[in-house]
């Protein structure tokens, strides 16, 4: 590993990560060699304190009982919250936009701190919300829709300091009547869109990279094979 290396953080995916959350580090990892950059990927479990010094990091979703588990392990080594105050991006997933919250509520009703990352706080809806979700987003740099599977019971309320990802076209996305899906606060993003969201969402991927490398934009890469994923998911 030179000095110049691009290091992805891929935060407690032995407790966070369903439906391939871990795909996300695969993709940021794998645009930034086809760029021509060194870049590694850098599991921080359960067993590790969190780094401050990584470049770039995502969180996977979890069970509620998982989810937890990662609560008490970020407040425990506050790593990540020291990587945000210095303007690393981070990508949060489903549980992860949770949990990096101010507070929520599990399923059964037990309310639980959070990192206190974003401004949001979470609490069990009616209905759990299934299925493919589509937006259009509102961050300036995205321009198109974006895709994803969500599977959450949680609804997501945001609070003054958090502003939306994108609105929904279809699906539920943070699920408390706004028509907001997602979350963004600073380098830090969260979505409910598992995929996962990064495959389906190169944009997005972009954007995160861009911030990581300290640059305004990157031009696209031409991958026909992920234009056909996108209008598969988005006909889905
Ligand atoms: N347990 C959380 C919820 O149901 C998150 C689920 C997930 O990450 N898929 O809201």
């Amino acid at each position: 590993m030179s000095e110049s290396t691009v290091r992805i953080g891929l935060v407690l995916p032995d407790v966070m990560g369903t439906y391939g959350d871990g795909g996300n580090a695969l993709v940021l990892r794998q645009r930034l060699r086809m760029r021509g950059h060194d870049a590694e990927i850098v599991e921080i479990n359960l067993t590790d304190p969190v780094p401050e010094s990584l470049d770039i990091y995502t969180l996977g979703g979890a069970e509620d009982s998982a989810q937890r588990l990662a609560t008490r392990h970020l407040r425990q080594y506050p790593g990540l919250q020291q990587a945000a105050a210095k303007g690393a991006p981070v990508l949060a997933i489903c549980a992860a936009i949770q949990v990096l919250g101010n507070w929520y509520e599990t399923s059964s009703g037990e309310r639980v701190d959070g990192v206190g990352l974003l401004d949001v706080t979470t609490s069990p809806q009616d209905k759990r919300a299934i299925g493919e979700v589509v937006t259009a987003p509102i961050v300036p740099g995205l321009r198109a829709p974006l895709t994803g599977f969500e599977n959450h019971r949680g609804g997501t309320t945001l609070g003054p300091d958090a502003e939306g990802l994108a609105r929904v076209t279809r699906g539920v996305g943070n699920g408390v009547g706004d028509g907001l899906e997602g979350v963004v606060q600073g380098s830090v993003f969260g979505t409910y869109m598992h995929g996962p969201a990064l495959a389906r969402n190169p944009e997005l991927a972009d954007l995160l990279l861009a911030r990581a490398l300290g640059v305004d934009s990157l031009s696209p890469l031409d991958l026909p094979e992920v234009e056909q994923l996108r209008r598969e998911r988005l006909r889905a």
